[in-house]
């Protein structure tokens, strides 16, 4: 436990996408290294904080989780008012999970503040043969909507998971950093 840990500074990053993504097992995943198979979908807001090191300045990340609410779409603007960054994860071997980015970067454009950091997600990547959409098409989604990168991940396999966080916190930094 680092939360008495002093540090640089806090980012506010929250995790969007449709249920059953991952999403849930990409914030277990970069916050213990474990790998979870089943997730209890509670109802609510869950958050975790994790600190990291980018360019010598400590960041602590608190990254939140929809937990459940995905279902209902009842995640309010709140959540998103205070992002500094947003996750959006689709599923890459259900097409329909990657048709709803657009729904959510809606969301995004409705709710959080104008620059908001993005950061597109493909998950699920271990599962090629079930594989969905082209890398091609998820990289022109990611560019329509201005994110800082698109990255293909599996929380199973622990790929990208800690290089996506790290990421956007290098972006927010950078972004911070130079604004004051
Ligand atoms: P959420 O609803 O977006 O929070 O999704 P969960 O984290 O609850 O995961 C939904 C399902 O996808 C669970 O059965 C997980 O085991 C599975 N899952 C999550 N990430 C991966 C992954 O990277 N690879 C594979 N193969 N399955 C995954
Ligand atoms: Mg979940």
């Amino acid at each position: 436990n680092n939360d008495t840990e002093p540090y640089d500074y806090l980012f506010k990053i929250v995790l969007i996408g449709d249920a059953g993504v991952g999403k849930t097992c990409i914030v277990q995943r970069f916050k213990s290294g474990v790998w979870v198979e089943s997730q209890a979908s509670t109802i609510g807001v869950d958050f975790c904080m994790k600190s990291c090191e980018v360019n010598g300045k400590k960041i602590k990340l608190q990254v939140w989780d929809t937990a459940g609410q995905e279902r209902f779409r009842t995640i309010t603007q709140s959540y998103y008012r205070s992002a500094n960054g947003v996750v959006c994860a689709f599923d890459l071997t259900r097409q329909s999970t990657f048709l709803n980015v657009e729904k959510w970067m809606n969301d995004v454009s409705k709710f959080c503040e104008e620059n908001v950091s993005k950061l597109l997600i493909g998950n699920k990547c271990d599962l090629t043969e079930e594989r969905a959409v082209s890398r091609e098409e998820c990289a022109k989604v990611g560019s329509y909507y201005s994110v800082v990168d698109y990255i293909e991940t599996s929380a199973k396999d622990n790929t990208n998971i800690e290089a996506s966080f790290i990421k956007l916190a290098t972006v927010l930094l950078e972004k911070h950093s130079s604004s004051n």
